[in-house]
């Protein structure tokens, strides 16, 4: 499965804000860009002008990077949040929240996403009692996301709980620390992404 593997503060600077793609290291003055707020290159300080298109592109740009989706996987997901009842944007978001390797990342089994998703593709995850190394499945409310018995003493897990703790976990999860196991309450509504996204650009970037 494809997935990006360049350097990704890069797309920090390059999206013009922090997407917290380095786990610890983002809060750190070590951040990139906090150091280097702009796209990096020879032309990375030029004022350039940004067309509509170009600010709608960015947005989707941004949240594609955030929850590591390649183009294809964005417009599948996006064309699913279409045929959904309610508002696309937000469904959009429900959908790449409910992801199995965001909920893992969420949940604190990993500091990163793409750390989440290694994890998952590694086999360490169970859903309901049950191994899924897919990181793109969908949790459902009710579902029990755990790290599998023989991952248990992973010292990555470990260090990713005490790091999320710090961070925070979502309403519509909750987690046994002790067993290692998070449960999907409810499905993420809007409030409770907190990420700053503007996701009707997103929709208008595709309703072109
Ligand atoms: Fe982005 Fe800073 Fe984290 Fe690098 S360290 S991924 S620039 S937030």
């Amino acid at each position: 499965m494809a997935r990006y593997t360049g350097p990704v503060c890069k797309l920090c600077r390059r999206e013009g804000g922090k997407l917290f793609l380095k786990g610890e290291r983002c809060y750190t003055d070590k951040c990139s860009f906090d150091r280097r707020p702009y796209p990096s290159g020879q032309h990375g300080q030029r004022r350039a002008k940004v067309t509509e298109y170009g600010l709608r592109l960015r947005e989707k740009q941004k949240v594609r990077r955030i929850y590591g989706v390649m183009e294809r996987q964005f417009r599948r997901t996006f064309a699913e949040a279409e045929r959904m009842r309610g508002v696309t944007g937000e469904n959009l978001l429900s959908l790449l929240e409910r992801r199995l390797d965001n909920v893992v990342f969420r949940l604190g089994f990993a500091t990163t996403r793409a750390e989440a998703r290694q994890t998952v593709r590694h086999g360490h995850v169970a859903v309901n009692g049950r191994k899924v190394s897919i990181p793109s499945f969908l949790v459902e409310p009710g579902d029990e996301i755990s790290i599998r018995e023989r991952s248990r003493g992973m010292a990555r897990v470990a260090a990713a709980i005490e790091f999320a703790e710090r961070r925070g976990i979502p309403e519509w999860l909750s987690l046994d620390r002790e067993r290692l196991v998070g449960k999907v309450a409810s499905m993420p509504n809007r409030e409770e992404i907190t990420l700053p996204i503007r996701e009707q650009l997103v929709v208008e970037f595709y309703s072109r």
